[in-house]
C-alpha cells in the first residue's frame, strides 16, 4: 500500500543530507572528519531567548496559538519590518510558520495549479524545485553563473517569463552562492515585472542579517508591487535558532489566508513556545546581529584567500550568507592519488571526502555544476584545518 504517491514520486533525499550521512559514517569509522555540509550558524540561541521560551512554557503558553501566529510575535514581526526595511505591514499581512522552508511550501501549495511555472535561478537552494514539483508546479531554471554574479538579470527573468508563470522567487543574500542584490539589481527585475502583472514575487531573505553589504529588500525597493510581493524571513539564521522552527511570511492578505489555511490542515500553527523565544529575539537587543555578521565576514575571508591560493580553485567573492561557491573546473582531468579521475565536481568532492575526510556539497545540487559549497558557520580551526586538507588534496592531484 505504500507506493509513493505521483507528486513525490521524483523527490530523494538531498545531496546535502545525504554528503552528511557519508561523513557521519566515516566518523563513525574513526576518521578525522570536519564536515562543512550544513548552513547552520554555529553561535548558540542567545541565552535571553531561551530564558523567554522557558519563561513562556512556565506562564502556561503551552496551548495552540492562532494558526497564523500569536498577535504580539506578528505585530512585533510588522515593528520589525518596518524598523528594518522601511515598511510596515499590517498584522493581517503576516504569517508565521513552522520556518521559512513551511512558508515558502505554504505559498507554493496554496497557489500552484498542474502545470503552473515557477521561475528561478540556478544555483539555488535545494529545497525549490522539490517544493515546487511536489506542489504540481513546473520549475523554470534559469542559469545564473559566475559571470552574471550568480543572479538572475532583467533579460534572462524577461525571456523566461510565459503565460503559465506563477511565481518568480528571487533569494536574497543567496544560497549557495552568497550573492546579493543591489538596490539597482532589483529595481531592474522590478522593471521587467511591472509589465508581467500576472506574475508573483517570492523574495526568500532569510539571510537578511548574514550580509556585508548593505542589505535592500524587495519590498522596499518596488513597493509599488507589494499586492503581488512574497516577502520570507525568519529567526533560523540570523538568531542561531533553526531548531525552534520560526519563519515568517509578509504579503497581500488574500495570499497570507490561503497560505494560513494550508498551514490550518498541515500543522495547526507554529509551536508556541518557540514563538515566545521569536519574540524576544526580534525585540530583544539587536547588538549580536552586528557582532556575529562581523565574525562570519572574517570567516569567509580566512577561506576565501586560502582556496583561492590553492590556484586549483577559484573563488569570488560572496556578499552575504555564510557560503562560498567556489569554481573547481581546473581539478578535471586530474587524478587523486588512489586513482579517481576527476571529471566532475561530484568526483572532485568525494574524491577530497575519501583522501582528506573534509566533506563538501557539489554544485550539481544545486543546479550549477563545476561549482562547490562550502558554509563556513564552523570554527576557524575547522575551517583553517579544512583549508590546510583542501590545499594538500589539491596539491597531491596530478
Ligand atoms: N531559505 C533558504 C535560502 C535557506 O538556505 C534555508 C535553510 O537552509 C531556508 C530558507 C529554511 O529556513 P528555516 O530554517 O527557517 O525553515
Amino acid at each position: 500500500p505504500f507506493r509513493r504517491a505521483a507528486r513525490i514520486s521524483e523527490v530523494e533525499l538531498s545531496e546535502i543530507i545525504q554528503i552528511s550521512e557519508a561523513a557521519a559514517a566515516l566518523k563513525r569509522e574513526g576518521r578525522d572528519v570536519i564536515s562543512l555540509g550544513t548552513g547552520e550558524p554555529d553561535f548558540p540561541t542567545p541565552q535571553h531567548v531561551v530564558a523567554a521560551a522557558h519563561e513562556a512554557a512556565m506562564r502556561g503558553e503551552t496551548t495552540y496559538t492562532p494558526t497564523a501566529g500569536t498577535p504580539v510575535l506578528r505585530a512585533a514581526i510588522a515593528a520589525a519590518c518596518e524598523r528594518e526595511n522601511g515598511y510596515r505591514p499590517e498584522q493581517a499581512q503576516v504569517i508565521v510558520s513552522a520556518g521559512a522552508k513551511q512558508v515558502i511550501f505554504n505559498a507554493f501549495f496554496a497557489t500552484l495549479d498542474a502545470g503552473d511555472e515557477v521561475i528561478l535561478a540556478a544555483p539555488y537552494w535545494t529545497s525549490y524545485p522539490d517544493m515546487i514539483s511536489v506542489c504540481g508546479g513546473t520549475p523554470v531554471i534559469v542559469a545564473a553563473g559566475a559571470e552574471a554574479g550568480f543572479k538572475l538579470t532583467p533579460a534572462a527573468l524577461a525571456g523566461a517569463i510565459t503565460e503559465r508563470t506563477r511565481w518568480v522567487l528571487l533569494n536574497s543574500p543567496g544560497n549557495p552562492s552568497g550573492a546579493v542584490y543591489s538596490p539597482a539589481e532589483l529595481s531592474a527585475l522590478a522593471g521587467v515585472l511591472r509589465d508581467a502583472p500576472h506574475v508573483g514575487i517570492l523574495v526568500d531573505e532569510i539571510y537578511q542579517h548574514i550580509c556585508y553589504v548593505p542589505f535592500a529588500s524587495f519590498r522596499t525597493v518596488a513597493p509599488d508591487l507589494a499586492e503581488r510581493t512574497l516577502i520570507v524571513n525568519g529567526v533560523s539564521k540570523s538568531y542561531a535558532m533553526t531548531g525552534w522552527r520560526i519563519g515568517w511570511g509578509i504579503g497581500p492578505r488574500r495570499l497570507i489566508d490561503a497560505m494560513a489555511a494550508v498551514q490550518g490542515q498541515v500543522t495547526s500553527g507554529a509551536s508556541s513556545v518557540s514563538q515566545a523565544a521569536a519574540l524576544a529575539a526580534i525585540s530583544g537587543d539587536q547588538q549580536l546581529l552586528a557582532e556575529r555578521n562581523d565574525d562570519f565576514r572574517d570567516r569567509r575571508d580566512i577561506v576565501q584567500a586560502a582556496l583561492n591560493a590553492t590556484g586549483l580553485i577559484r573563488c569570488g567573492s560572496a556578499d552575504g550568507a555564510f557560503y562560498l561557491f567556489p569554481d573547481c573546473t581546473a581539478t578535471f582531468g586530474k587524478t587523486a592519488p588512489d586513482g579517481t579521475r576527476i571529471e566532475r565536481d561530484a568526483d572532485f568532492t568525494a574524491a577530497l571526502l575519501r583522501a582528506e575526510g573534509v566533506a563538501l556539497v557539489p554544485g550539481r545540487a544545486f543546479g550549477l555544476p563545476g561549482h562547490f559549497r562550502l558554509s563556513y558557520a564552523y570554527s576557524r580551526t575547522s575551517l583553517t584545518e579544512a583549508c590546510a586538507r583542501i590545499a594538500r588534496f589539491c596539491q597531491s592531484l596530478a
